[in-house]
């Protein structure tokens, strides 16, 4: 059996700053361990309840947060950046998927570091309708590759949100309750790493009972992205058969939902070269 996580970094315990979240940042090293232990936790649960192969994506800022040399034998690591379905390169072909360390989308009241995908840039993007997280858009592009997503650990404001209402079937590890932006409580370390474990053995478990599913969004998927600004819409418009809403946004019929997460990305990367440009 191969499993496949896709590991966030927002959502993990005790990450609550500015600090925490890049290379060369005074906490940044903080971050990178809590990420190492909580992964490793859940590699070696996932060994112990069968499955031989996993593939871990690391899906935060540059993607090179892990800690590489302590993985086991059986783990594979996908690192770096750019990839054109970001978070979850490397998950196709897994027979289910989990997501570590994941934060609730952007305007969620009270809840850690709340964005999607680039906060600096992307003010919203919404598939179909619904202002997506990056729990949504990530597995509804696992889950068009029928691979389910069996747990979600992270801050409890998605859990409760999206992940209750779009994944119902899948086990919520809360790893943190934010009280704030950049504030939150968690459990002690070895209190979330059994919550980990626990979370996995019940996952393993009900996924070989066929309890789970693949989450699936009717095609053409109708993507619209709102920018932070009317200069990164204004360049990011010029993609054929796009439209402008309003100022801020583009709409863009995609023919299936990985096409819509690689055209994010696009748009992602080209809002952030316009910023690059004039700063
Ligand atoms: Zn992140």
């Amino acid at each position: 059996m191969k499993a496949f996580i896709s590991v966030d970094m927002e959502g993990l315990p005790h990450i609550v700053s500015p600090e925490h979240m890049a290379p060369g940042r005074k906490l940044y090293d903080e971050a990178r361990s809590i990420m190492t232990e909580c992964v490793l936790a859940m590699v070696d649960q996932l060994h112990k309840s069968g499955v031989d192969r996993v593939i871990v994506a690391d899906g935060h800022g540059p993607k090179v947060n892990l800690i590489p040399e302590k993985m086991p034998n059986y783990v594979s690591i996908v690192r770096g950046n750019p990839r054109s379905i970001s978070m979850v390169a490397g998950g196709q072909g897994a027979d289910l998927a989990i997501f570590l360390g994941y934060h609730a989308k952007p305007g969620t009241p009270y809840a850690i570091f709340d964005h999607v995908i680039n906060g600096g840039v992307l003010h919203m993007v919404k598939l179909n309708g619904q202002e997506t997280s990056e729990f949504y858009m990530n597995a509804a592009t696992l889950g068009e590759q029928g691979v389910p997503v069996v747990l979600v650990a992270g801050d409890k404001a998605l859990l409760d949100d999206d992940v209750s209402k779009f994944a119902p079937w899948a086990v919520r590890v809360p790893l943190k309750e934010s009280l704030a932006h950049y504030a939150s409580i968690s459990p002690s370390m070895p209190e979330c790493l059994e919550n980990i474990r626990m979370g996995v053995r019940e996952a393993v478990s009900r996924h070989s009972e066929g309890k789970m599913e693949p989450l699936k969004l009717k095609t053409p998927v109708n993507l619209e992205v709102y920018f932070t600004s009317t200069a990164y819409a204004q360049m990011a418009c010029h993609l054929p058969d796009s439209e402008m809403l309003g100022g801020n946004g583009i709409r863009y019929r995609a023919k299936s939902t990985e096409e819509a997460y690689r055209v994010t990305q696009l748009l992602t990367f080209v809002a952030e070269g316009v910023r690059s440009s004039v700063m």
